[in-house]
């Protein structure tokens, strides 16, 4: 009789598991102390540092039960992320004081622990000459494995020309950066507070997929053309998108001129993870809108459980073939891991 064949181990990486420091937490105490409007980020955030929300100490945890779920979920490398809204809420000095320290400690978990975790650094934007340095010191010294921005700063997106240096430095150190989501800007916000829709619901992917798009249709690729980015939660709508985007982006005209259609963009300089998506109808989806080359998994730890997250994947009516790249093959590629 023949032998039953051993399951075949498969290497797991999750690309968006988010951690927080707890720098970030008292500084974003004293935000939330101080700020009398309302303010969607510090809404979540509220929560998150005065103690009740059960999922700080997760947050907060990296080296205990969180290698734990890990283990028992069968992933072998999350890469860490600072919790949305990053430093970005901080001012400038101290934001970019803050990350760097931040990403020191990436480095340094990195190292205790290896194979089990990869980082993005964090970087403030709303210094952006700083910024720059950041990137070449975590990019170059650190050996961190790309960047994340928790979408806009003070109400802008990277387009914008003072943030251009941002772009050029992560396209010359070939990091990529992850645009991670945070609420709408508290103008935009208005409009999704009534039925609280501004955060993960709904608003998350409106502000992400808008920054996003912003960066497409400002021509931010014929500047940097190799530049990449990397999109959570299936795009952040954009995928589904594509199509209309490219015929609408010929009318009315008065937009900017690309060189290449909207889609062309997206298909070359961007990824989509699953965090928090892996609803098999999106897995499927993704990979005829953009094909297997351009997903990766992710869990969004620990906002996500993690063994939810693997069993979905797992059981995606994919081909093993492209539930290898989108576990792992793609993330080595994109983040180098
Ligand atoms: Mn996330």
């Amino acid at each position: 009789m023949a032998e039953a064949q051993p399951q075949r181990r498969r290497r797991r990486i999750a690309v968006e598991e988010a951690f927080a420091t707890t720098e970030q937490f008292d500084a974003l105490r004293v935000l939330v102390e101080t700020t009398t409007e309302y303010d969607p980020d510090l809404a979540l955030a509220r929560h998150q540092v005065d103690g009740t929300y059960i999922k700080s100490r997760r947050l907060l945890d990296l080296e205990g039960e969180r290698l734990q779920l890990m283990d028992e979920a069968g992933i072998d490398l999350a890469l860490l992320l600072l919790t949305a809204p990053g430093v970005q809420m901080f001012e400038p000095r101290l934001a970019a004081d803050m990350s760097r320290r931040i990403n020191d400690g990436l480095a340094e978990l990195i190292g205790r622990h290896p194979g089990r975790f990869a980082g993005l650094a964090v970087i403030a934007p709303q210094a952006p000459a700083a910024a720059v340095r950041e990137i070449e010191r975590a990019i170059g010294s650190l050996k961190l494995s790309g960047i994340v921005v928790n979408s806009h700063t003070d109400g802008e997106y990277l387009s914008e020309q003072k943030y251009w240096p941002i772009l050029e430095a992560a396209e010359a150190a070939g990091a990529p950066i992850y645009i991670h989501p945070r609420a709408p800007t508290p103008l935009m916000a208005k409009a999704y507070r009534t039925d609280r829709l501004e955060h993960a619901i709904w608003g998350f992917q409106a502000e992400t997929g808008l920054h996003g798009l912003r960066l497409i249709t400002g021509g931010m690729f014929d500047r940097f053309p190799k530049l990449q980015i990397v999109l959570g939660h299936a795009g952040e709508g954009i995928p589904f998108w594509l199509d209309r985007i490219d015929l609408m982006h010929t009318r009315p005209r008065g937009r900017p001129a690309l060189q290449r259609k909207p889609s062309d963009y997206f298909r070359s300089n961007f990824a989509v993870t699953t965090s928090g998506m892996n609803w098999h109808v999106n897995v499927r989806f993704l990979i005829e809108a953009l094909g297997a080359d351009r997903i990766m998994f992710a869990a969004d730890y620990p906002y996500q459980d993690m063994d939810t997250e693997v069993a979905l994947m797992d059981s995606a009516p994919i081909s093993e073939e492209d539930r290898d790249k989108i576990y792992f093959g793609n993330a080595e590629r994109i983040f180098g891991l």
